[in-house]
């Protein structure tokens, strides 16, 4: 997986990106981070590359030249148009299945804007894909793409070492994770859950399905709308909703009490 920034601030991307996992990918060479400066397309002498806005209003924009003309560039020497994800609070919001879907281009292109954005122009000429990562407004897209990268290169093959953990984390299949605990087997008198030391690999499966389930239907009910589950984990998750029905109705009660 081949990933080009475009940017103003090169050195936050290559310096956020360069540790731990996702470095040791890229010196493996199963990904290449490629940021590009904005800035060096600048035609400019002061090397500007944002004016004010037209129509009045706060803040700069960055020019449409220079953003276009750096993908261009790059466009040339790799001699392909690969997808432009721009990042905007205005887009789609980002997940893990946007990140699936990603994870199989050869070349990824993230655009980021700063100050109020980029000219509407260089957007409609070059934007393939307009992506968010929450409904909040950041100064830069940089985050932003640093965040996807993150995401999106876990899904290469090799790039965790067990290329199986990406498959039981949370989000896949719509179901949270579930619970996890290592040594020591007490800590502050809480004990880990028997089963996990029972050896038995079934039962440690099943039990770890069941608390994934338990846990997206406390944490996030909504998943479990497009979760598929068998018929018995769907007669589970009902008993558990009863459950967690009963359990709230007995606290209101308990509360008139007092
Ligand atoms: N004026 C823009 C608006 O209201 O939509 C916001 C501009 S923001 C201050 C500057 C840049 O930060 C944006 O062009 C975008 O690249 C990035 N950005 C800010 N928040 C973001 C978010 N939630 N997701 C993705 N990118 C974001």
């Amino acid at each position: 997986m081949n990933y080009h920034i475009l940017t103003l601030f090169p050195q936050m991307v290559t310096e956020g990106l360069n540790t731990s996992i996702i470095g040791r990918a890229a010196e493996k060479g199963l990904i290449t981070i490629n940021a590009l400066n904005i800035r060096d397309y600048s035609k400019d002498k002061h090397r500007h590359v944002d004016d004010a806005p037209y129509g009045g209003g706060a803040g700069m924009v960055m020019q449409p030249g220079p953003v276009c003309d750096c993908y261009e560039d790059l466009c040339r020497r790799l001699n392909k148009r690969p997808r432009v994800l721009y990042m905007t609070p205005q887009g789609r919001v980002f997940s893990q299945a946007i990140a699936q879907e990603l994870a199989r281009e050869e070349d990824l292109v993230f655009l980021c804007g700063h100050y109020e954005g980029i000219d509407e122009r260089a957007l409609s000429r070059i934007v393939t894909d307009h992506l968010s990562i929450g409904d909040y407004v950041l100064t830069g897209g940089e985050l932003p793409a640093m965040v996807m990268i993150d995401c999106i290169s876990r899904l290469v093959p090799g790039v965790l070492n067990n290329d199986e953990s990406a498959q039981i984390d949370s989000f896949h299949d719509n179901l949270l994770e579930y619970p996890q605990y290592t040594r020591p087997e007490i800590y502050e008198g809480m004990q880990v859950p028997p089963v996990l030391l029972s050896g038995h690999h079934k039962n440690i499966e099943a039990w770890r399905r069941q608390e994934s389930i338990r846990r997206t239907l406390t944490m996030r009910p909504d998943l479990l709308e497009n979760a598929s589950l068998t018929k018995k984990e769907q007669e589970f998750l009902k008993a558990l909703r009863e459950e967690i029905h009963e359990e709230s109705a007995c606290a209101q009660e308990y509360s008139v009490i007092e």
